[in-house]
């Protein structure tokens, strides 16, 4: 099995502040570090480096930032299919981080936005029956609608994170297999039963440091967090989910509460180093993580 990550790519740039400035205000920052990000990334990396090959599609711009996630894709064990567009700014995020662990997140999406149907679906000609497609809910209606109906039309499984939420994502659930969601998203897109309801034949829920659930019309079965130090959560919930798809994927079954144990280690990995990327388990990491 091959995963397909269709999402976007960005360079997050992550600053320690005392706390969120307030309008007008001139603050000190420190720890200033740069990493790769975007969900599309974040989840690519993540399956890739626990085992599971993967294919990562996004787009970029003609700019410095684009060329260093290529450089920095380089070195993943991934098939990194970046898209190049001309007059097009790569996607960033700026990460403010409080000495009390609370972060505060600014995502630009000019690049995310301008990938088109007609590109994002071409990456999938190579995909055939029994691969994965993973979105999430970054890129425009029109490209994410034309994945998942090309997936299905292929006999791919569909795995979608919808983060950030978008007005468009109910017309979606007749095309997708899995969803993995946390607390405040299951209740803005109308709870996990009415996600069932609407086709949706696995719900992962994540609650955070309680843990998580795998719930489908058979039960629900509830996972705990693995206990750690908590530094920096950001990317969490990516690492868990990909974790969990990769698990799954290398084993060749269907999503079980052992790949949702496997997605808690790496996942409390990850909260227990600072950055994104560079907070997720490297391969050997995972692979001991995945012999669990
Ligand atoms: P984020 O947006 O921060 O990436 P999320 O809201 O999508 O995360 P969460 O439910 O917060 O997802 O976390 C995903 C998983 O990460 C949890 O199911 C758990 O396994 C792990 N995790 C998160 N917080 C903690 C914690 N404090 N201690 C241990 N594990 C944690």
């Amino acid at each position: 099995m091959r995963a397909f990550v269709v999402g976007n790519a960005a360079l997050d740039e992550t600053l320690s502040v005392e706390d969120f400035p307030s309008p007008g205000a001139s603050i000190f920052g420190s720890n200033l570090s740069r990493d790769l990000g975007g969900k599309g990334i974040n989840q690519a990396v993540a399956i890739a480096r626990a085992g599971l090959d993967c294919v990562l599609v996004a787009a970029v711009g003609n700019d410095a930032r684009g060329r260093e996630i290529a450089e920095r894709l380089a070195r993943e064990p991934l098939d990194g299919q970046l898209e190049t567009l001309a007059g097009i700014t790569t996607d960033a995020s700026m990460i403010l981080m409080t000495l009390a662990g609370e972060n505060a997140i600014i995502t630009t999406r000019e690049a995310a936005d301008a990938l088109t149907p007609d590109v994002a679906c071409r990456c999938l000609q190579d995909a055939t029956r029994g691969d994965l497609l993973v979105v999430q809910g970054n890129l425009r209606e029109d490209t994410t609608t034309a994945l998942l109906r090309t997936a299905r039309r292929i006999g791919m499984q569909t795995a979608m994170n919808p983060s950030p939420l978008q007005s468009y994502f109910s017309a979606l659930w007749p095309l997708t297999d899995m969803i993995f969601v946390n607390e405040g998203e299951a209740e803005a897109l109308g709870g996990v039963e009415h996600l069932l309801d609407e086709g949706i034949e696995t719900v992962v829920l994540t609650l955070g440091g309680a843990g998580a659930a795998l719930i489908t019309r058979a039960g629900r079965q509830d996972v705990p967090a693995v206990p750690c130090d908590v530094l920096d959560t950001t990317g969490a919930g990516d690492c868990f989910m990909a974790t969990a798809l990769a698990s799954a994927g290398v084993r060749g079954v269907a999503m079980d509460a052992r790949a949702l144990q496997h997605a808690a280690h790496a996942a409390a990995h990850t909260v227990a180093h600072t950055g994104t990327v560079a907070a997720f388990p490297d391969a050997g990491t995972f692979a001991r993580i995945l012999r669990l």
